[in-house]
């Protein structure tokens, strides 16, 4: 058994239950559908991201944000992410909670800058030309007539490299018989041999390399040349988190990502503000020689009323920053105080910082809405639901919240198969109902309780 580093699967998580939204379901003319890319209801809410889409496009939303103000499950994440996808396919997402910049041992802005560069997409385009072969077995002979010399010994006997498609022998350098000879290629192996620009960039076996890039044979292209030439243009997504972890923690390596972290010379621990910096200065040479472009994608900030008066000083001066992603804040919260502050204010958000923003408001769903959310969610996580079952996690979605319900359709469907049984009944909702606090029922007890439990 091996021990292997533990990576957090919060992220992935936080955007597990919404991989039904595709989109924001809007029509051409920017008014919402009824149930599109799958979204339901909340049609004021999806125009108005809609609008916000059209002014990300047209570059008329640096230095402001947007603001979502609406009762927790009423689709603030959801608008979030379709706001990111309809920018385009590969924009990067990232949500983070208000909560996560107080840690004992990060700053509260680092962790803001780090999530900032997350949602910072970097698009690399990359010419590779990759030369396939097969090597084989020569008499010293027939490596100095076939291949006028080019043959060498390896692992005691002379072997050679065939073009795949061409039969013929291929001229290779001696650079390229010590990488076989590293990699252990035997005589039979069907071989790769990547270059750029010329240089031979890595050599290896050609199983190998399909997996690692993901690639089929026929996603190659053939140049007009020869049959053993093929040339593709890998286009590679990375953030700038990716790159600032990368080149701090450099491991050396072949893959794509350890190639991406020897941007820079000197090798670093640590994400610093230099480091960043010095990154900034490469990506920025790549983008003006245009192998490489950004995709600024979307930052999330659930719960902002979270945040402090120094994360939003910090704020103020990020958003104006030429590399900045769009951000999406939200908040359940009216009037409250400003955290660090003994000022009350909409939100918990400074003056100056809410005249920034751009403001919309999610409202609460019918029973027949998030009856069709939930349905929408139980198709996906391929539940099946009786009717009756569906309409009473629907009721218990108005009564609690619908981020609630939707969370209790797994165990729903556990009690459901534990009971024989592959469709989920509406006793099994009642009961998975009765042992599964939502957290407005929680708050109620607490508070009417209070004298019950220690503060
Ligand atoms: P919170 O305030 O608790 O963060 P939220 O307002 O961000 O909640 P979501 O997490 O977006 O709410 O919604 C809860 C669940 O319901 C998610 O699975 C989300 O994808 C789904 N959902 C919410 N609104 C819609 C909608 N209009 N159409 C389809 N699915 C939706």
């Amino acid at each position: 058994m091996r021990i292997e580093e533990v990576t957090s699967t919060t992220k992935a998580q936080r955007i597990a239950t919404h991989t039904h939204i595709k989109g924001l379901g809007l029509a051409e003319d920017g008014t919402a559908l009824t149930l599109a890319a799958g979204f339901v209801g909340q049609e004021q809410a999806r125009e108005a991201c809609g609008v916000v889409v059209d002014m990300i496009r047209q570059k008329k939303m640096a230095g402001r944000a947007l603001l979502m103000t609406g009762a927790p499950g009423s689709g603030k994440t959801a608008l979030a992410l379709g706001v990111a996808q309809e920018l385009g396919s590969k924009v990067p997402f990232c949500p983070m909670v208000g909560s996560e910049v107080y840690s004992s041992e990060v700053k509260k802005t680092a962790v803001l800058m780090e999530h900032f560069r997350r949602a910072i997409g970097l698009r690399i385009k990359e010419n590779k030309e990759v030369y396939e072969g097969e090597v084989t077995e020569l008499t010293p002979e027939e490596a100095e007539s076939q291949t006028g010399g080019y043959g060498k010994v390896i692992a005691s006997v002379v072997i050679g490299l065939k073009s795949v498609k061409g039969n013929k022998h291929l001229k290779l350098d001696p650079t390229i018989y010590d990488a076989l000879q590293k990699e252990r290629v035997a005589v039979g192996d069907v071989i790769y041999i990547e270059a750029n620009s010329g240089a031979v960039k890595r050599v290896g076996r050609c199983d190998a390399y399909a997996t690692e890039f993901d690639l089929e044979a026929e996603e190659y292209v053939p140049l007009p040349k020869g049959d053993v030439h093929k040339k593709k243009e890998v286009v590679q997504d990375v953030t700038l988190h990716d790159l600032d972890a990368a080149n701090a923690r450099p491991q050396g390596g072949q893959d794509v990502m350890s190639v991406m972290g020897q941007l820079l010379k000197p090798k670093k621990t640590e994400i610093t503000d230099k480091l960043r910096q010095e990154i900034n200065k490469v990506v920025n040479r790549y983008i003006d020689q245009g192998t490489a472009e950004l995709v600024p994608g979307v930052l999330f900030i659930d719960e902002v009323h979270m945040l402090d008066i120094e994360c939003f000083t910090f704020l103020n001066r990020a958003l104006e920053s030429s590399l900045a992603p769009i951000v999406i804040f939200a908040t359940n919260r009216g009037i409250c105080q400003i955290r660090g502050t003994d000022m009350r204010s909409p939100h918990g958000v400074p003056v100056d910082l809410l005249d920034r923003l751009l403001i919309i408001r999610t409202l609460p769903y019918s029973l027949e809405e998030a009856v069709q959310i939930l349905a929408i969610r139980a198709q996906v996580e391929g539940i099946r639901m009786e009717e009756a079952a569906l309409g009473y996690l629907g009721e218990i979605s108005q009564a609690a919240s619908l981020r609630h319900a939707v969370q209790l359709l797994t165990p729903a469907h556990v009690l459901a198969k534990s009971n024989g049984r592959e469709e989920v009944a509406r006793g099994d909702v009642e009961e998975v109902h009765a042992l599964f606090r939502d957290a407005k029922f929680t708050s109620r007890l607490l508070a009417e309780q209070a004298d019950k439990y220690v503060s």
